[in-house]
């Protein structure tokens, strides 16, 4: 087997503390599996500015352009938030995610029985909830042109943003959508607002297209109203979702609280570049920031930097099996009671950080 090379951008905060035990479980994979990685770090965000003045140094951009995958921390804290807009460590993940052309943003949302209570809803709707939010993530109303305020001369002002797709976005998102569908469930929600806007009509004719090439996965169009409310209120009935960039956005952060933590929520952000999506540069992080409530103590829950790995495995390095393995290694350490401290409940046994990670290591191990 070659060897693949990771890129490891820990970033700031509890980038830099969880990134180290994702790190330690593919290790794991590595000697369990006979697979070789290289891990190579490279500087971004705040710890980037600090070192040399920019958020994104071209050594690290070289070094992702170079790698199989990236590994992502988190990136930002209080030191540089009064930093201009260009120097801000989030410029950082903004330019990579820009230049690699990662256009399809997937995030996880899965609800383990055993922290059903740490959820804001009832166990009996979110128990069994297992969705995955494919967003569009290049194109939209976050980029469509023009946009603007303009200030008239008598006070009053105007402000617009264009909302816009052309049909090559929505079909290689919908590809990658429907990848993903058929790797689960094989069910696919595609939301939409296609009773009023013109660019979702479009979105839903380029998606029923797409699903002719996919006979085997039920597709359904849903208004994203309609989908909002059933996030909350029927969360098991979703598999897979699709949806365009700012839908994205706001659905996948509602269906985030269906996990309980922002310590459990991994995502990965797949690319256009290479010979497929899947085997195009992508990017793989925790959904969340970098903590600085909680930076430095040891304390930070790192199974979402481990589930991101699985997700690399899984969509960047073709190691199904192995990314299984992970997150029974996830569940099983759950099983046996421990917990960070955000996901502590009464009865359960306290771990910091890297003790979470060697208890998931181990586990990982046990499963080969
Ligand atoms: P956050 O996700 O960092 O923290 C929100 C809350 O969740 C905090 O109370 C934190 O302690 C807790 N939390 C988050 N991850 C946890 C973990 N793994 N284990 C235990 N508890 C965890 O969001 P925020 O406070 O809004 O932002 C803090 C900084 O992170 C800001 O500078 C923000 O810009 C940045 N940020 C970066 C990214 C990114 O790099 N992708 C994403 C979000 C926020």
């Amino acid at each position: 087997m070659p060897t693949r090379k990771i890129a490891v951008l820990p970033g700031d905060g509890i980038g830099q503390e969880v990134i180290p035990e994702a790190i330690k479980v593919l290790r794991v994979v590595a000697k369990a599996s006979g697979a070789s990685f290289e891990f190579e770090e490279g500087l971004v965000g705040g710890a980037a500015i600090d070192e040399t003045g920019g958020p994104l140094p071209d050594s690290t951009f070289r070094l992702c352009e170079a790698s199989d995958a990236i590994l992502f921390g988190a990136v930002g804290g209080p030191k540089w938030d009064d930093f201009p807009h260009e120097r801000r460590p989030e410029r950082g993940l903004l330019r990579l995610r820009k230049e690699l052309d990662l256009f399809a943003n997937l995030r996880p949302a899965k609800c383990f029985s055993m922290l059903v209570e740490a959820s804001p809803l009832r166990r009996s709707v979110v128990e069994g909830t297992d969705l995955m939010v494919v967003r569009e993530l290049t194109g939209g109303l976050y980029f469509g042109e023009p946009h603007g305020i303009e200030r008239m001369a008598d006070g009053s002002a105007h402000a617009v943003n264009t909302m816009s797709y052309t049909s090559r976005e929505i079909e290689r998102v919908a590809r990658v959508a429907f990848d993903v569908a058929r790797k689960r469930r094989k069910r696919l929600t595609s939301v939409d607002k296609a009773n009023v806007l013109v660019v979702s009509q479009l979105w839903r004719e380029v998606v029923t297209q797409v699903a002719r090439a996919y006979p085997d996965v039920a597709l359904e169009h849903v208004l994203v109203d309609n989908c909002a409310m059933a996030l909350v209120a029927r969360p098991t009935q979703f598999d897979t979702i699709v949806t365009e960039n700012t839908f994205g956005d706001i659905l996948s952060d509602e269906a985030a609280i269906l996990a309980g933590s922002m310590g459990m929520l991994p995502s990965a952000s797949l690319g256009g570049r290479g010979p497929t999506p899947e085997r195009g540069c992508a990017l793989y992080e925790p959904v969340h920031g970098t903590a600085p409530d909680i930076a430095g103590k040891g304390v930070a829950n790192p199974i979402a930097a481990i589930l991101s790995a699985a997700m690399l495995l899984r969509h960047s390095l073709n190691m199904a099996a192995d990314a299984e393995k992970v997150e029974a290694g996830v569940v099983r350490v759950l099983e046996k009671g421990y917990r960070t401290a955000d996901i502590r409940q009464d009865g359960t046994t306290a771990v910091g950080t890297s003790e979470m990670g060697d208890l998931i290591a181990r586990e990982v191990l046990a499963l080969y």
